[in-house]
């Protein structure tokens, strides 16, 4: 009897030891609870029961048109990544934070007869978006504005949104063209207004690259040095966008200074010009001091030797360069007179120390060079510190035809090294300019 009573007292106290053992498990267990903020932003998994020390991970899935922020515990963040992998230590209640996505609407319109279509009428960031524009019988698509602005001159344009757009596609009738042609690194944007019809095309370079002038093609005219050109359209036209490589400027006052069309002095004006004498030149011409009086020497020598030289032109400030140059575009078109003349900025004559010698029957054509000034120029101009620039069959190099009038002053020692080089005058400065 006394066996069978401690044999039931031993059994209610492994029976309490377990209960308290169990509230000790409830007591220490956590509960991971979840809630989604706001609840119709996503769903939640990994919410339970676990026991202390384990590794748990939780994970957020946004609905459509949210996107997942944050874990926060308390009002403290304590990830940023949808799935959260952390240890349980205790009853903790995790809110996952979301946020509705940036949705953007996208409108196509048409200006002009056409018809315009978008991929989608409401898109979240970063989505791509499509619109496509098709042009009625007898017109064409020209390009996509949008406030006025042009966009694209791609009939299909596709784009990742980062806003709201609202495009308008200009459809013009397909008569409505301008003959472009582009010279160097650069291209034309070309946008127009309808009834009255009126074009507006903006040159815009490349990179390293710099707009100089619009041609009419029919007439050879330089018609605009701006960059925009705007006219009302009157039937087909021929134009031509010139672009070329970014100008170096140069600094006039160097004897040694890269006069070429790839450089230029501005408006550089030397302040020790002289005028020559009445005996070889009209009496207006000037030069600088030391060319003058390089000048000086060279006339007397030839002289010695029986020629009498004389002086047409000397120097030439930057807006008689620019008269002198439109002029000769006018007679014979832009492309020609960009042959034998300079723009101004880039004429050696600006320099104030660079001579055309004339005054023969020949005029200013390579005839001259068989008259006895050409010869003895030719053969001995170096020796007083003249540089004949724009030799015979040079013109790929310098950019000049064949001009054996002009000499340009760049001191003895300099002319001398120039002759022997066999360079074109361009190509020695260019060379020596380095060499500093
Ligand atoms: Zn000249």
């Amino acid at each position: 009897m006394a066996k069978r009573r401690r044999k039931r007292r031993g059994f209610r106290l492994f029976f309490l030891l377990m209960l308290l053992a169990g509230l000790l498990a409830i007591k220490w267990a956590g509960t991971v609870s979840l809630v989604a903020d706001p609840g119709a932003g996503g769903t939640l998994t990994g919410a339970g029961w676990y026991f202390p020390g384990a590794k748990i991970t939780v994970a957020a899935r946004p609905q459509a048109g949210w996107e997942f922020v944050g874990w926060t515990v308390r009002g403290e963040t304590v990830s940023e990544t949808p799935e959260y992998t952390f240890t349980v230590a205790g009853k903790i209640e995790l809110k996952a934070q979301f946020r509705p996505l940036d949705l953007y609407a996208m409108e196509a319109l048409a200006r002009g007869r056409g018809s315009v279509a978008v991929s989608a009428q409401q898109v979240v960031r970063g989505e791509v978006v499509v619109f496509t524009a098709q042009p009625e019988p007898g017109y064409r698509f020209a390009y996509w504005e949008e406030d006025g602005e042009f966009v694209s001159a791609e009939a299909v344009y596709s784009f990742a949104a980062q806003a709201p757009r609202n495009l308008r596609a200009v459809f013009v009738p397909e008569e409505y063209r301008v003959d472009l042609e582009v010279e160097g690194d650069g291209e034309v944007v070309e946008t127009w207004s309808l009834e009255p019809a009126r074009v507006t095309l903006k040159a815009v370079p490349r990179e390293g690259y710099e707009f100089f002038g619009w041609v009419d093609m029919d007439t050879e005219q330089e018609i605009e040095t701006e960059a925009v050109l705007s006219f009302a359209w009157k039937g087909g036209r021929r134009l031509m966008a010139r672009f070329r490589p970014q100008l170096v400027h140069v600094d006039g006052d160097s004897l040694m200074a890269v006069a070429s069309k790839q450089t230029t002095i501005g408006q550089y004006a030397p302040d020790d010009l002289v005028y020559l004498p009445a005996d070889y030149s009209s009496g207006k011409a000037r030069l600088r001091r030391e060319a003058a009086e390089a000048l000086d020497k060279m006339y007397r020598a030839a002289l010695a030797d029986g020629v009498k030289l004389y002086v047409v032109s000397a120097y030439r400030d930057y807006q008689k360069q620019t008269n002198l140059f439109y002029r000769y575009a006018k007679e014979d078109g832009i492309f020609e007179a960009e042959r034998y003349s300079a723009r101004p900025g880039q004429s050696e004559h600006q320099l104030g120390t660079t001579v055309d010698f004339g005054g023969t029957s020949t005029g200013l054509t390579e005839a001259f060079f068989h008259t006895p000034q050409g010869q003895w120029l030719y053969n001995n101009a170096h020796k007083f510190g003249f540089a004949l620039s724009y030799p015979k069959g040079s013109e790929e190099i310098t950019g000049y035809i064949f001009e054996p009038w002009h000499y340009r002053y760049i001191g003895v020692e300099l002319a001398r090294e120039w002759k022997e080089s066999g360079l074109t005058l361009v190509e020695f400065l260019i060379k020596k300019n380095q060499a500093f």
